[in-house]
């Protein structure tokens, strides 16, 4: 009994021994295989045991299990410290900290974004404020309060997207001039940039989804003037400072009278020279504009003998086609970081 005591200690003492000095995994399997293979030191002991009396065996044995047990779990320990060796001397080695770093990818604002932050800032800087509403709308902000009754054949022109009940995702920002006067009394004077959808046949020109801005201004002695104003000056800032801006009568329920904007188109500069941004026209259409039709600021219990406003819905991507000249529409929605690149 004592001298198996003694056998193992000695053994203990030589596996530590070997296990400490043990440089890498090769060097930490040859002591296992030495000590506790299948012919290791561990094996030979256990052989003794037959030679035993009979009832020193059990003891013997269990002895032997858990001196197994440590030595297993001491080549477990030293196997772990091995590999975090090894692991920060590859990562001492990999990191140069003098190493010249690449040169990080700088993202960019969309084109669209940027389109639609400049006529912002430039709306703010005159006293307006921008809100945004949801995509979302029933009927009723769509149309309804728009002066564009259920009957109304304009409201076949929207080719809307219609989900459950009277819900539609809306096909203009129009919905938060409602949403506005509701919640506000005159003077009003907001900015709308926001997503809109219709039924279109994707093509160049054309997207189910785009964007629009929306301008309202609703006061006591506000004229078709300030809206040629207001919207000269933001075609100036978008375009160039000697961008020309026509107004062409046209029709929409929600303003009376109403007007189509054109810009004077900035690849040809309106020259008479064949031009495909404009089509030789040397005009570009922004958008639709006009002075706040007075059943509409009725239905917002304004008093139209008291007050008066107007309202402009352009599409944000007609105006960044026309700011950047690119030539297809699908190319903002593609994601692809060479074209945005391009114009950052
Ligand atoms: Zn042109």
């Amino acid at each position: 009994m004592s001298e198996l005591n003694t056998q193992l200690r000695e053994l203990r003492e030589r596996f530590d021994a070997a296990v400490a000095a043990a440089q890498d995994a090769q060097a930490l399997d040859a002591a296992r295989v030495a000590f506790l293979g299948r012919s290791g030191e561990v094996t030979l002991l256990r052989r003794g045991i037959g030679q035993l009396p009979a009832a020193e065996r059990p003891s013997a044995g269990k002895e032997i299990n858990a001196a197994v047990e440590l030595m297993e779990a001491a080549l477990q320990d030293a196997e772990a410290a091995l590999q975090s060796r090894e692991f920060e001397a590859e990562l001492g080695m990999r990191i140069d900290v003098t190493f010249p770093a690449p040169p990080a990818a700088l993202g960019a604002i969309h084109p669209l974004r940027r389109v639609t932050e400049d006529i912002c800032r430039y709306f703010q800087r005159h006293g307006f404020a921008v809100v945004l509403g949801p995509e979302i709308e029933p009927e009723y902000y769509n149309f309804d309060a728009l002066n564009i009754p259920a009957d109304h054949p304009a409201r076949e022109g929207f080719d809307s997207f219609f989900l459950t009940g009277n819900l539609l995702l809306r096909p203009h920002t129009s919905p938060m001039q409602i949403r506005t006067m509701q919640q506000h009394r005159p003077p009003v004077a907001v900015v709308v940039p926001g997503r809109c959808y219709r039924r279109d046949a994707v093509d160049a020109r054309h997207h189910f989804q785009f964007h629009q801005i929306e301008g309202l201004l609703v006061d006591r002695g506000v004229h078709f003037g300030h809206l040629k104003g207001m919207l000269t000056g933001m075609c100036r800032e978008l375009f160039g400072r000697d961008q020309q801006v026509r107004f062409r009568p046209s029709f929409f329920p929600f303003t009376e009278p109403s007007a189509e904007v054109d810009t004077t188109c900035p690849l040809c500069r309106a020259s008479g020279s064949p031009c495909r941004m404009c089509g030789g026209s040397g005009w570009i259409e922004l958008g639709g504009s006009g002075m706040v039709h007075p059943n509409v600021l009725r239905n917002m219990d304004y008093d139209p003998a008291e007050y008066s406003g107007w309202a402009f819905g352009f599409g944000v991507e007609r105006m960044a086609l026309v700011r950047y000249d690119i030539d297809d529409i699908r190319r903002f929605y593609e994601n692809d970081p060479a074209f945005l690149k391009q114009l950052a």
